[in-house]
């Protein structure tokens, strides 16, 4: 049996999880927007945007990425850069403390460069308004001295792409998101993409896997290549100790039993969170807090983490009254069902 504790950093299927934090994510990062799987949509706007970009041999619009955590968004900070011809910067909200912070980063840049930054919603006030004049003029105004004696300067600073992130571009400011002239959704991946990108992988980290394989570790993958990588590392290691090494349909099914993760993807986590609004809220409406609570979950990451993938897979519906449990997920879980279905409620 292996140990798996049960708070959310240690979850093997959040995509945060930071126990699997190795170089072996930069290895397989796609390098290049033909490597970069799945994401139709946004990988065309975004090869049309560079490309207009190149021609005319001015720097991309700033960029605003928005998805669940491990869809790929710093990796398409680090595509464009490359495909721009132009270094990366990559830093993070909560890491520019003080506007100081943010403008010893814009001065640093150098003509062109992408500036990525990660959660970008968490930027504070102070430091998001040395942004708005950098983002529209390239320029930052910075006021010297204090009281009646202070006065203010203009600095100006090269042309850069800002390519921000967030989990939900609702979590912005107005000012801020009015500023990015491309925003971008990411999307969960299906099964099929995220068997491509295991297989990618795997054949970058040397591991033996076939299709049927593939497909078994991303079906339990919650649309997330993130997570789809790392299950791949973790299946290799059983398969590795107890069979023959190949992952197959077998091999991963087994492994992935072995974590607990059911062959739709969902953890103790998910079962905890679905069971409580069963049990505790008769199937819903729960209101967001109120579950956060009962669940011991910072209710943020119950939206960004758990909620987008039972979501997508039909376990769970918004409706202005709170969260509902489908009669799929009653199903799912082997629970009688008592007759009122989330779906249905969120329709009518
Ligand atoms: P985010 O910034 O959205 O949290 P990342 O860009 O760090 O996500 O992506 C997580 C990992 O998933 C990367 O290391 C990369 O290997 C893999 N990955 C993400 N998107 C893709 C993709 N479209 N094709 C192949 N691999 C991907």
């Amino acid at each position: 049996m292996i140990e798996q504790e049960m708070d959310f950093e240690n979850r093997i299927v959040s995509p945060d999880f930071n126990g699997a934090q190795d170089e072996a994510e930069l290895t397989l990062r796609p390098k290049s927007l033909t490597e970069y799987i799945g994401q139709d949509k946004a990988k065309e706007n975004l090869n049309i945007y560079i490309t207009a970009a190149k021609q005319r041999g001015e720097s991309l619009d700033h960029v605003l990425l928005y998805g669940p955590p491990g869809l790929g968004k710093t990796t398409l900070a680090g595509i464009i850069a490359r495909e721009m011809g132009v270094n990366l910067r990559v830093t993070s909200g909560p890491a520019i403390e003080k506007q100081g912070d943010l403008v010893a980063i814009l001065t640093s840049l150098e003509e062109g460069d992408v500036l990525f930054i990660d959660e970008i919603h968490r930027l504070s006030r102070n430091v998001e308004e040395i942004l708005y004049p950098a983002m529209e003029d390239f320029s930052l105004d910075i006021i010297i001295g204090k009281g009646p004696s202070a006065r203010s300067i203009r600095l100006d600073v090269p042309h850069f792409t800002l390519v921000g992130a967030t989990t939900r571009s609702g979590q912005l400011t107005a000012p801020l998101r009015d500023r990015f002239g491309v925003l971008l959704r990411l999307e969960l991946y299906t099964p099929e993409q995220l068997a491509q990108i295991v297989m990618r992988s795997a054949g970058i980290l040397g591991i033996a896997i076939d299709r049927d394989g593939a497909l078994e570790i991303a079906s339990r993958s919650r649309g997330t290549p993130r997570i789809a990588n790392r299950l791949l590392k973790r299946v290799r290691d059983i398969a590795q100790v107890r069979f023959d090494g190949v992952i197959n349909e077998k091999t991963a099914s087994a492994a992935l039993s072995l974590f607990e993760i059911d062959e739709l993807g969902l953890d103790d986590f998910d079962r905890r969170m679905l069971e409580t609004i069963i049990t505790n809220y008769n199937g819903g409406p729960v209101g967001l807090d109120t579950l956060a609570a009962a669940i011991g979950e910072e209710a943020i990451t119950i939206e960004d983490v758990y909620e987008p993938y039972l979501l997508q897979i039909g376990f769970l519906t918004r409706t202005a009254r709170g969260r509902c449990v489908t009669k799929l997920a009653f199903e799912h879980l082997g629970i009688p069902f008592n007759g009122k279905d989330g779906g249905q409620q969120s329709i009518f």
